[in-house]
C-alpha cells in the first residue's frame, strides 16, 4: 500500500473531521518520522506538543511497556501503586499541594470548570447554579459541548448548539476588561498564557501578572490552560511562570505522556481541589496506573534531560534566525521558547500552501487559523537539526 492507497481509504471510511496534509506517518524516533514511502521528515508540530520529550522516548517506552506487563487498569474503585507517586512527583514538579488525573485535555479542562464552579457555592457564596466563569476572544480549551460554547470560533460551535450558559467572554490581553466583567456571581477567569490554536498569540507583557491581581483583588479564581504551553514547552515548566505568578487552577495535557497515551490533570492546592468529594467527578481511566507510570517517566525526561532550558536558548536562536529570513510573504515571527508562529501576510495566500511546500522538503508544519505557520519541534531538537531546516524553510518562504 502506498500513500494514496492509505489517503482513499481513510477518506472513504473515517468521518472528514480534518484536513491532514497526505503524509502516511508509520514510525518516529525523536524529532524524526518516517513515512510509508520511506521518506524522513522533521517534526516541526510534536503533536500540538504532546511530544515535547520526542518520538518514542526510550525512558517512557520502557515505562510503559513494564507497567503493561504488571497491571493496566483498576479503576478508582481501588488504589494503585503508581497514582500516588504521580501525585508526588506532579507537586513536586509544578509546586501545586494537589492534582486529579483525567485522560484527554477537554476533561481536564471540563474538570476545572466544575471545580471553579463549586469553589464559587462553596467558597465564596455566590448563589446556586448562578456562577460565571469569564473566558477570552480566540480561546481554545477543546471539543466539547460545553466548552465550544464559550468558543468564538464559529467553526467549532455553528451547528452544534445549544450552549451551556454561564460563560462571559472578553477581548484577550485586555486586563481592564475583566475589570469591568467582573460582578458578584464571577468564579473564576480562564486563560491560555499563549494562545496556540489562535495562531500563536502572545498577550502583551505584564498581562498575566495584572490578571493575577485582579483576581486576588475581587476574590476570583485564576484558571490557566497550559494543556499546550507548559511542560516546557515555551522555556519554563509552566508558561505563567514567564511573569512570575502563581495562579490558582493550572490545567495540563498533552505532553504529560509524552505522547505515548492520553493523561492530562488539573493541579490546585488543597482549599480548591480538596473542596470535591466521592462521587462527584470521575473517570474509569483517569488515573490509572498505565497513565501515571507512563506520566512519572515522561516528568522525569522533562526534568532530567533539562527540556526547559532548551526550549528557551534553541526557541530563541530559532526565533532569530528565522526573524532574519528576508520574505516578501511574511508579516510576523513571534515565539516564546520552541512555540513559534510565522504569521504571513493575507495576500500570501494563506499558510497551507507553505506547509505543502516544506513537506515537499522534508518538514512536516500545520498552518493555524489559515495565515500562521506553526514551528513546535520536540524539544530534543539540536542546533544542527534547526541548522538544517532553515535554509528550506527560507526557500519555501521566497516561493511565488
Ligand atoms: C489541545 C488543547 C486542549 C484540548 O486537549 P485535548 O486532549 O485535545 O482534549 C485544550 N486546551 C489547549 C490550550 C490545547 O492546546
Amino acid at each position: 500500500m502506498n500513500t494514496q492507497d492509505y489517503v482513499k481509504l481513510e477518506e472513504q471510511y473515517g468521518a472528514h473531521n480534518y484536513h491532514p496534509l497526505d503524509v502516511v506517518i508509520e514510525r518516529a524516533e525523536g524529532v524524526w518520522v518516517y513515512d510509508v514511502e520511506g521518506r524522513k521528515y522533521l517534526d516541526c508540530l510534536s503533536a500540538y506538543s504532546a511530544v515535547n520529550q520526542g518520538h518514542v522516548h526510550p525512558r517512557i517506552l520502557n515505562a510503559m511497556l513494564e507497567q503493561a506487563k504488571k497491571v493496566t487498569l483498576t479503576s478508582r474503585a481501588f488504589r494503585n501503586d503508581q497514582l500516588p507517586m504521580l501525585y508526588k512527583e506532579l507537586s513536586e514538579f509544578s509546586g501545586y499541594e494537589m492534582s486529579l488525573p483525567m485522560n484527554s485535555g477537554a476533561e481536564a479542562v471540563e474538570t476545572a470548570i466544575k471545580l471553579a464552579r463549586k469553589w464559587a457555592y462553596r467558597v465564596k457564596g455566590v448563589p446556586r447554579h448562578q456562577a460565571e466563569i469569564i473566558m477570552v476572544e480566540g480561546n481554545f480549551h477543546g471539543r466539547t459541548t460545553t466548552i465550544i460554547s464559550f468558543s468564538t470560533e464559529p467553526l467549532y460551535k455553528e451547528d452544534f448548539g445549544p450552549f451551556t450558559p454561564g460563560f462571559k467572554i472578553i477581548p484577550y490581553g485586555d486586563a481592564a476588561a475583566l475589570e469591568a466583567a467582573i460582578t458578584p456571581n464571577t468564579a473564576a477567569i480562564s486563560i491560555e498564557p499563549i494562545q496556540g490554536e489562535a495562531g500563536v498569540i502572545i498577550p502583551p507583557a505584564g498581562y498575566l501578572k495584572q490578571i493575577s491581581e485582579i483576581c486576588k483583588k475581587n476574590n476570583i479564581l485564576f484558571i490557566v490552560d497550559e494543556i499546550q504551553t507548559g511542560l516546557c514547552r515555551t522555556g519554563k515548566a509552566f508558561a505563567f511562570q514567564h511573569e512570575d505568578i502563581r495562579p490558582d487552577i493550572v490545567i495540563v495535557g498533552k505532553a504529560l505522556s509524552g505522547g505515548f497515551y492520553p493523561v492530562s490533570a488539573v493541579l490546585a492546592d488543597k482549599p480548591i481541589l480538596g473542596l470535591f468529594t466521592p462521587g462527584e467527578h470521575g473517570s474509569t481511566f483517569g488515573g490509572n496506573p498505565l497513565a501515571a507510570a507512563i506520566a512519572r517517566a515522561a516528568i522525569a525526561v522533562l526534568r532530567e534531560e533539562k527540556l526547559a532550558e532548551r526550549a528557551e536558548s534553541l526557541g530563541t536562536y530559532f526565533i532569530e534566525q528565522l526573524a532574519e529570513i528576508p520574505s516578501p510573504h511574511v508579516r510576523e515571527v513571534r515565539g516564546k521558547g520552541l512555540l513559534i508562529g510565522v504569521e504571513l501576510k493575507p495576500e500570501a495566500g494563506g499558510a497551507r500552501r507553505f506547509c505543502e511546500a516544506l513537506q515537499k522538503r522534508g518538514i512536516l508544519a500545520k498552518e493555524t487559523h489559515d495565515h500562521v505557520i506553526r514551528f513546535a519541534p520536540p524539544l530534543v531538537i539540536d542546533r544542527e537539526t534547526i541548522d538544517w531546516a532553515l535554509p528550506h524553510i527560507r526557500e519555501v518562504l521566497n516561493m511565488q
